[in-house]
């Protein structure tokens, strides 16, 4: 069409490019969970980018505080000057997390955090003289990250496989796709199940060079919001002590209160050996991302010399000036108890929606973390077919009618695509309820 005659014009004109040809309308400002486009159109903000904006966008006391420090310093090499806003936010950070991990080793983003922790083991491995260690077990799908070292944790062939030559892939186990299940187990059997398998590949691959295991507690881009039964993390964490395999949680998207607690994996009550953050810990506001160790790995790896690892802008002062209004804000405004809140009633809408239409499989989440799964047939969960490119679709019904959701097609156990409904945490009753009306106008279309 002549429409898409001028986008091909326009996009071959243009010296930015990004993943693909689409063009996206340009941002002219963004609030709350409203972000507004150039022609004067008002989007809601349904993913927060991609689960960044959790905060909420413009957010005065954030911004008073960044352009404080603008005024100060905005850079410092950390080689050559300490700063007192990445001093304070790691006292901060640890002050939320459980007893000892309160080591903090700043970075900018997630793929950045999830690497400085594969590293970081790696390094305290050959410190505590156990160097036969470094194959690091993940999952498949989960997504850890998209530079080559985090590709060879991540399970998500779209967006590795084309790479493969260039990383060492790591070996994976199912991510616990228990919804998927057609067996006859209880919730308590189906996590155990699971976490087992963990056990069985650490034994195939020799437990003395396992260094460690990487998960994220709830799942974000490549499962859709996955949540394990309550038994899979107290017997993963049992799996990893009884062969000493250090336990790295993948917080990059469920951290920092999204799922209505500091670190999504309190709600289990189970204690990383590291954890690594970024998205919602600096909001959108600034890039940032750590990682957090446990003190007595942190003192064993600079007993020995030193993690040999680092950033050019890793703890900048912009940046941690930005994280640390960021953690006030969640605190001031009792966002976690909001998440809580909100996620609830959107658990309780998009359940209502699963009853409404047939194609709605599985709906599932902690918090504001949240997602449905479309498939063809609910019992056997049987995906659509792929060429409908449902995952595609739907996006774009909800982009026409002013709401972003965040969305991908599954791939590992049965396929399927899902839809990541994660809004801001500052989001209200009445926004809810708006997003779920949007949803259902959307879906109405689409099932036609
Ligand atoms: N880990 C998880 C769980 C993520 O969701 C992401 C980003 N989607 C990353 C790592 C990588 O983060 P970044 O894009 O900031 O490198």
């Amino acid at each position: 069409s002549p429409a898409d005659i001028a986008e091909r014009t326009a996009v071959k004109k243009s010296n930015l490019f990004y993943q693909s040809r689409a063009r996206r309308p340009e941002v002219e400002r963004a609030e709350g969970i409203y972000i507004h486009g150039k022609n004067g159109e008002r989007y809601i903000d349904g993913s927060s980018g991609a689960m960044v904006s959790n905060i909420g966008h413009s957010n005065p006391n954030v911004l008073k505080a960044m352009k404080a420090q603008m005024d100060s310093a905005t850079f410092a090499y950390r080689l050559h000057f300490e700063n007192a806003p990445a001093e304070n936010l790691a006292t901060e950070i640890a002050n939320r997390m459980p007893e000892g991990l309160n080591k903090v080793f700043f970075v900018s983003g997630g793929s950045e955090a999830v690497e400085s922790c594969v590293k970081f083991a790696r390094q305290w491995a050959v410190a505590a003289g156990q160097d036969k260690r470094w194959k690091v077990i993940s999952r498949f799908p989960s997504y850890h990250g998209s530079t080559l070292g985090a590709l060879a944790l991540t399970g998500y062939g779209p967006l590795k496989d084309a790479f493969a030559p260039l990383f060492k892939d790591m070996p994976k186990i199912p991510a616990p796709t228990c919804y998927q299940d057609q067996d006859n187990l209880s919730d308590e059997q189906r996590g155990l199940k699971y976490a087992e398998m963990l056990r069985d590949e650490i034994i195939a691959q020799g437990p003395e060079t396992v260094l460690a295991f990487a998960m994220e507690p709830v799942g974000g881009a490549s499962t859709g919001a996955l949540v394990a039964p309550d038994s899979y993390y107290t017997r993963v964490r049992e799996i990893c002590d009884e062969f000493g395999v250090l336990l790295i949680m993948d917080e990059v998207m469920s951290g920092v209160g999204r799922t209505g607690t500091f670190m999504a994996s309190e709600h289990w009550n189970v204690r990383p050996d590291l954890v690594a953050v970024s998205k919602g810990f600096a909001a959108g506001y600034a890039p940032l991302g750590a990682m957090i160790a446990d003190e007595n790995m942190v003192e064993t790896v600079l007993d020995a010399g030193g993690f040999a690892h680092g950033h050019t802008y890793a703890g900048n002062p912009l940046a941690c000036s930005a994280g640390l209004a960021v953690l006030a804000e969640i605190d001031r405004l009792d966002l976690m108890a909001n998440t809580r809140a909100m996620g609830d009633l959107l658990m309780t809408g998009l359940n209502d929606l699963k009853d409404r239409y047939a194609f709605i499989g599985d709906v599932r989440g902690k918090g504001l973390l949240t997602a449905f799964e479309m498939v063809s047939d609910c019992e056997t969960m049987a995906p659509l077919p792929k060429d409908l490119n449902a995952y595609d679709r739907f996006v774009e019904i909800c982009y026409e009618r002013k709401l972003i959701t965040y969305s991908r097609r599954t791939h590992g156990g049965i396929d399927g695509d899902h839809f990541l409904v994660c809004p801001p945490m500052i989001v209200t009753e009445t926004q809810v309820n708006d997003i779920l009306n949007i949803l259902d106008d959307s879906l109405g279309v689409f099932a036609r």
